[in-house]
């Protein structure tokens, strides 16, 4: 146990789509065979506990669920300056789908503490890309949730958030406990500060200085219905996916002046042209 704040940081491994590694022909991706990375979103969110604990103090606790493997973003966070880590895997996970994983993420907040003050996520994955999981995990905590967060400073026990929202900036006070999604317009990741220290620890005779910190977790260990993950839990139902061809067509871009007169160069372009309207905006 720590003074200051306990703050779990959601963190996702995610297939690196930039390497070639594990992606077939038609663009969709062999998870078994991608190389992995953490999803470049969570980055954010981490910084941001890191930057709380630094602040007010407190522990910094990093869950993953995932396959085995996925504890590898734990050790990472660990490098980073995460106190703890836990991973939750179980094969009857698989197939899970954010409503799922929403259960199961929300039942090893409860496992970790029910003195959790905040959980932050990123706002959504580079492979899934939903956005749906923070949102959900906040209403089975039964948690306010306060999504794009980009500044966040504590003040007496409570959270001055900043949001990105269109066209500027919203300004929050709030209680605690809450989840936070963190927008990728967030100071970005430090470097590993703790990389050589584990490094030297794994070594040397100390060996295990990963293994001490991270916690591995089942369904059982974290009391979830395995008839609410994996297959079972997930109502959600892909029909189809493909890969999008090239659209063509060219770009015109009218700039330079007013918005009115952009607009009506538009409109005039639009209603001159001998192909048609119809044609045109298909
Ligand atoms: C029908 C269906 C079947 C699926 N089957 C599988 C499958 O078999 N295997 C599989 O890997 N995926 C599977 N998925 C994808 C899986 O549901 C999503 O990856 C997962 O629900 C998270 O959603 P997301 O990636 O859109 O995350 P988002 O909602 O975009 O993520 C927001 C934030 O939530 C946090 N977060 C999300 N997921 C995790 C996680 N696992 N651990 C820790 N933090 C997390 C991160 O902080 C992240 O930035 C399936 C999806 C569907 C719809």
């Amino acid at each position: 146990m720590s003074d200051g704040l306990k703050m779990v940081v959601l963190l996702k491994q995610v297939p690196d789509t930039s390497s070639k590694a594990g992606v077939n022909p038609d663009g969709t991706v062999d998870r078994a065979r991608a190389k992995k990375m953490l999803n470049p979103f969570d980055k954010y969110a981490l910084q941001k506990a890191l930057e709380v604990k630094r602040a007010v103090g407190g522990e910094v606790i990093a869950v993953t669920m995932g396959p085995p493997p996925a504890i590898s973003v734990l050790s990472d966070a660990l490098e980073y300056g995460a106190d703890t880590g836990y991973l939750l895997t179980d094969r009857r996970l698989a197939a899970s789908d954010t409503l799922s994983t929403a259960f199961a993420l929300h039942k090893a907040i409860i496992y970790i503490g029910s003195d959790v003050d905040m959980v932050f996520t990123g706002l959504q994955t580079t492979d899934g890309d939903t956005a749906q999981t923070g949102p959900q995990i906040a209403e089975r905590l039964d948690m306010p949730q306060i999504t794009y967060c980009d500044r966040l400073e504590m003040k007496d026990g409570k959270a001055l958030v900043r949001r990105v929202v269109e066209g500027g900036h919203q300004d929050l006070e709030i209680p605690l406990p809450a989840l936070i999604t963190v927008a990728n317009s967030a100071t970005p990741l430090e470097p590993k500060r703790f990389a050589a220290v584990y490094k030297v620890r794994e070594l040397s005779r100390d060996k295990g200085a990963y293994d001490e910190k991270i916690k591995t977790v089942n369904l059982d260990d974290i009391d979830v219905d395995p008839a609410k993950t994996g297959l079972a839990g997930s109502p959600t139902v892909v029909g189809k996916t493909w890969k999008m061809g090239d659209i063509g067509g060219t770009c015109v871009m009218f700039q330079g002046g007013a918005p009115e007169h952009e607009v009506e160069q538009l409109v005039e372009r639009l209603t001159t042209d001998e192909r048609g309207i119809e044609e045109l905006i298909q």
